[in-house]
């Protein structure tokens, strides 16, 4: 062995500098692991976030894709502009528009997901140590987001009808946070939507003490009662500091990856420099088949009838829950989305309770880790759109017999 073998060898024996610590202090998605161990086939899941496939028009979007890959390969292929296909913006400023809210293609910038659009706004808006305001509970992801940006997170007390406006009022005094996260149209994990006049509250909040709303409006189109209620950011003291963010996952296909936001200009142009480092931009093919989808096909057509079905799917499960879970339990009933929240009585904890579950057959998400601080350990989501409505009944039998073992 020659003294250079030797050196190289001991090169090769150092150990590697330690991954950053955002790492380990954030951790992967719980849900994701819950989603593991539940994802055997005889188990039927009311844990996952995951739209019926049954009812994606998988016809329609192979024809978009067919089409721009027939009649516009070369640049479907190409690599394009950071901000999105024009075609795109175009389409989805006109959507936003005809819902009250004017809005110019260049008002867009097209994401990866919605989720991405999450990470652009904290690598934009957030130093670490800042602090963001979410409900309580929130959307797993966003804390995910949020806290690799190395963000305080704070959760604003809320009630049936989410966000209470005088808690924020207080919580913003006090703190002094960059912004308010939320989903006020059937909420990730509730289910709740926050009526017009706690809207208009928000938004006066935001105006007069100067905070950044990020409105995540994924589920809002999948309304199968109710009136529709106007964005946050349509209010006055919000409209020049909303972020609203909307995504193709939940009305066309989770698979895409599309998503999009609305921002003001200057923040608009942070998020793209920061997307211009993430991916340089969205798949292109993926972006002029969905541009060419919403010219040719009917998206809202095709909305109503998702909506239809997940509303009876809703019917099917309200149904079955009041023997499924135990006396004293109470739950949600969301006008729209995708799910409903449930609590059990005080002293039960829904976490120990899903090894209970699974061996029974039947998987839901404890509560506990949409909390940014303190959980409610008692919590659980259920979502009811994955399942038919035999399935969802046999599943609630499954639940009383793990939940309600004295009358099984
Ligand atoms: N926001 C919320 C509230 C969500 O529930 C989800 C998906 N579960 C997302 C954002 C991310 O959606 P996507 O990236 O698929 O658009």
């Amino acid at each position: 062995m020659t003294a250079t073998d030797a050196a190289s060898d001991r090169q090769l024996a150092a150990p590697v500098p330690p991954f950053a610590t955002r790492v380990s202090a954030i951790g992967g998605s719980p849900i994701r692991s819950i989603l593991a161990v539940t994802a055997r086939p005889e188990i039927i899941n009311f844990a996952g976030g995951l739209p019926a496939p049954e009812l994606f028009d998988t016809e329609g979007i192979a024809a978009a894709f067919d089409d721009v890959l027939t009649h516009d390969a070369r640049r479907a292929l190409q690599y394009a502009t950071t901000e999105g296909e024009p075609a795109l913006r175009e389409a989805l400023a006109e959507r936003t528009t005809a819902r009250g809210l004017p809005t110019d293609a260049d008002d867009v910038l097209v994401t990866t997901g919605s989720q991405q659009a999450l990470s652009l706004l904290a690598t934009a808006l957030l130093e670490p140590g800042d602090t963001v305001l979410v409900e309580s509970p929130c959307y797993l992801a966003a804390l995910q987001a949020f806290g690799f940006a190395g963000a305080r997170v704070i959760g604003v007390p809320c009630d049936d009808d989410g966000i209470d406006p005088a808690a924020l009022d207080a919580l913003v005094a006090e703190h002094r946070p960059k912004l308010l996260y939320t989903v006020p149209t059937f909420q990730n994990p509730t289910g709740r939507t926050l009526p017009a006049g706690r809207r208009a509250a928000v938004a006066e909040v935001a105006g007069r003490r100067g905070v950044w709303i990020v409105e995540d409006d994924p589920y809002g189109e999948l309304r199968f009662e109710g009136e529709r209620v106007p964005w946050i950011a349509t209010y006055e003291g919000a409209r020049d500091r909303t972020v609203l963010l909307g995504s193709f996952s939940k009305v066309m296909a989770p698979g895409l990856r599309l998503g999009w936001l609305r921002a003001p200009k200057e923040l608009r142009r942070a998020c793209a420099v920061a997307k211009q480092a993430a991916d340089l931009h969205t798949p292109t093919v993926t972006q002029l088949a969905a541009a060419r989808y919403l010219a040719t096909c009917d998206l809202d057509a095709h909305v109503a009838e998702v909506a239809a079905v997940y509303g009876a799917r809703r019917d099917a499960m309200l149904a079955g829950l009041p023997g499924a879970l135990p006396e004293g339990s109470t739950w949600s009933r969301p006008e729209g989305g995708m799910f409903l929240w449930a609590r059990l009585p005080d002293g039960h904890d829904a976490t120990a309770l899903l090894s209970r579950a699974v061996t029974h057959e039947v998987a839901y998400v404890p509560g506990a880790p949409f909390y940014a601080v303190t959980p409610d350990p008692a919590t659980l989501r259920l979502c009811f759109v994955t399942q038919t409505e035999p399935e969802i009944g046999e599943g609630l039998r499954r639940l009383a017999r793990a939940l309600r073992p004295s009358e099984a």
